[in-house]
């Protein structure tokens, strides 16, 4: 898998978005056990400042999550790494699908890595700024508006999905639309205590779950806002 996009003029950043500062964030990565170096080149590569309102650009390449608009946030550098790396881990996933697109950072991580990315999201205002940052960079990534709960149905099954908000359970239209083989990443829980999940469906459809680590998201909320 190859890094697949160009990087506009802004894109290149100063001072504080510098590749000095990128570097050290993939420093910090490395020491706190991110290991898959297509994750780390990726995350290297993909601008994260234009992720993010220029009044936070400048805390862009800390490891920590910041506000998005509408009580969501840009999820934390290394749960991004995590996730991507346990998709990856074991499997060669081409199509993967993503619930809760919010800045689309972890889409556009995934795009860079190759993968064919379907995203969505429910809150129609972040959508739109999303794919707007998709187009600047020339990543090609289809997304749609909807209550990702549901998945993509006619787009289905994927190789690998990842939801990147909180459920009290793993929801099973999303676990259906996972091919065999498949991997979905999830984190399951309420506001006080999340696990991030791994799932592993065989060839028969028998799903092997493993817990990953202790995480903190939005929660995985029903219907559409525009
Ligand atoms: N992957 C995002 C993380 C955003 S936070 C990023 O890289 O920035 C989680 C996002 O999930 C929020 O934007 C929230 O609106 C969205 N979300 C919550 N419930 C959803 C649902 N049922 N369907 C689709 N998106 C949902």
């Amino acid at each position: 898998m190859t890094a697949r996009i160009r990087l506009q003029p802004e894109a290149i950043g100063m001072g504080m978005t510098s590749q000095r500062v990128r570097d050290r964030l993939i420093d910090r990565l490395r020491e706190t056990g991110i290991r898959d170096e297509r994750v780390l080149n990726a995350i290297r590569t993909v601008p994260r400042h234009l992720f993010v309102d220029e009044a936070f650009a400048t805390r862009a390449y800390e490891d920590t999550a910041l506000p998005i608009g509408h009580g969501q946030t840009i999820s934390q550098p290394w749960v991004v790494a995590k996730m991507t790396e346990a998709l990856l881990q074991d499997a060669q996933p081409k199509r993967v699908l993503e619930v809760g697109t919010g800045s689309g950072y972890q889409a556009a991580i995934l795009a860079a890595l190759g993968l064919e990315v379907f995203t969505v999201e429910r809150i129609g205002e972040l959508l739109r700024t999303a794919r707007k940052r998709f187009r600047t960079l020339g990543m090609n990534i289809r997304s749609k508006h909807d209550d990702g709960r549901i998945g993509w149905p006619e787009l289905g099954p994927f190789d690998a999905i990842i939801v990147t908000a909180a459920a009290p359970a793993l929801v099973s239209a999303l676990t259906d639309q996972l091919a065999p083989g498949g991997t979905l990443v999830a984190p399951v829980g309420g506001a006080a205590s999340q696990s991030l999940l791994r799932l592993r469906k065989d060839a028969d459809g028998v799903i092997e779950e493993t817990n990953l680590a202790p995480v903190v998201f939005v929660p995985l909320l029903s219907g559409m806002i525009d």
